[in-house]
Parts: C-alpha cells; sequence; structure tokens
C-alpha cells in the first residue's frame, strides 16, 4: 500500500513518544550534564594505562616501557621514557610516558599492539581545556587509571583480558616450576652419591 512505511514510521515514533513518559529504556536523550548517557561498550575516545590497583596506580602499571606503541603510532603523538637504576640499566617502567590527546586521532592502534594489555581506549569525555597546548599533553598520573575502571567501561573486554593474563600466569609458573623441578633432579643423583672409600692406614 502506498505510504504504508511512512504509517509504520510514525507508529513507532508514536509508541517511543508515549513509552518514553514511563519507561526510560525508550528515551532518546538525557538530560545531560545531570544525567550521563549510558555509553555502549565498543565507544572509545583515548588512550589511558592500566594499572592493577587504584592504591598504588604508578607502581603497579601493567606497561614495561617496550614503546611498541610509540613506534606504530600513526600521529607520533606518544612519548616514553624508560626508567633506569642508579647503574644506568634499563628497567621495565615507564619514567615518562605522554600522550598529546590534542594528536590522538583515537585510532587504538597502541592498543592493538601492546603485547601486554597495558593499554586501553577510555570512554571520559568531559575533558574541556582552556589552553590549547600543554593542557592536552596527558602524563603517565593522568593517564593511569585502574583495572576496575576499565571493567567499568568495558566489561566484556575486560573479562577477556584478565583471563587471558590468569592464563598467562599459570603457564609461567608450570614452566618455572618445571624448570626447577628439572634442576633438582639433576642435583639430587649426585647428593646420594655415597663417599669417597678411606684409604688404607699405612
Ligand atoms: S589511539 Fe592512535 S593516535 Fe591515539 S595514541 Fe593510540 S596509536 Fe596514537
Ligand atoms: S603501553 Fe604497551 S606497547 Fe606501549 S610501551 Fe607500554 S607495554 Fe609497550
Amino acid at each position: 500500500m502506498l505510504g504504508s512505511g511512512i504509517i509504520k514510521g510514525l507508529a513507532v515514533t508514536a509508541k517511543n513518544f508515549v513509552g518514553s513518559f514511563h519507561d526510560p529504556a525508550r528515551y532518546t536523550t538525557v538530560e545531560y550534564p545531570e544525567v550521563k548517557p549510558k555509553l555502549p561498550e565498543a565507544y572509545r575516545n583515548f588512550p589511558f594505562l592500566v594499572s592493577e590497583t587504584a592504591a598504588d596506580p604508578m607502581g603497579t602499571l601493567r606497561c614495561v616501557a617496550c614503546k611498541i606503541c610509540e613506534k606504530e603510532c600513526p600521529p607520533q603523538c606518544i612519548y616514553i621514557v624508560r626508567e633506569t637504576d642508579e647503574k644506568g640499566k634499563p628497567k621495565p617502567v615507564p619514567k615518562v610516558f605522554d600522550i598529546d590527546i590534542s594528536v590522538c586521532m583515537s585510532c587504538q592502534i597502541c592498543v592493538e599492539v601492546c603485547p601486554f594489555d597495558a593499554i586501553k581506549m577510555d570512554q571520559e569525555f568531559e575533558i574541556a581545556k582552556t589552553g590549547r597546548f600543554t593542557e592536552l599533553l596527558l602524563n603517565r598520573e593522568q593517564l593511569a587509571k585502574p583495572n576496575s575502571y576499565y571493567h567499568q567501561i568495558h566489561p566484556q573486554e575486560a573479562a577477556g583480558v584478565d583471563a587471558a593474563l590468569a592464563e598467562q600466569k599459570a603457564k609461567a609458573e608450570a614452566a618455572k616450576a618445571a624448570k626447577a623441578a628439572k634442576a633438582a633432579a639433576a642435583i639430587a643423583p649426585k647428593a646420594a652419591e655415597p663417599p669417597p672409600p678411606t684409604p688404607p692406614a699405612p
């Protein structure tokens, strides 16, 4: 029938209009900023660094400062400096980890290439600043957020990452235990060997 599509469309509009008075699921708008919109899990804007705990974000960063993300970032907006010990030997921790979010294009390549699940995409959007330059250059303290926050914004993805990390950890521990057992078995026969005979008295 001519115009049936228009009638169906208007019926959906009328249903949502009436339904929105009693069913929040039918709201098409929210009263922002009092009410924050619920973002879909796949929504992303800028990266953040995952730390294991909220209590000690700098001490529990997953990042090992391998710099892969820095090399792969298309607009080169990541800057990393590795921590060193007192002898100048590099440590697997970032001393400096900056991201210029005025340049970041939210491509997520840094997340894809990170072998340690240490960098993920954030959903925080209330980040407007008055300064154009340094205020949009986020340092590691500003970038670090706990794993619990990652679970909050990307629950399915974070659960998958946790499961994969737990599996990796279990495999590493099993390999370490097997190596230790092998080393102990190699030493054991020598320990069990009888002492050399004492020479006869002259
Ligand atoms: S999201 Fe893309 S542009 Fe932004 S820091 Fe990561 S790799 Fe660079
Ligand atoms: S975020 Fe990942 S890829 Fe980037 S330096 Fe840290 S561990 Fe390496």
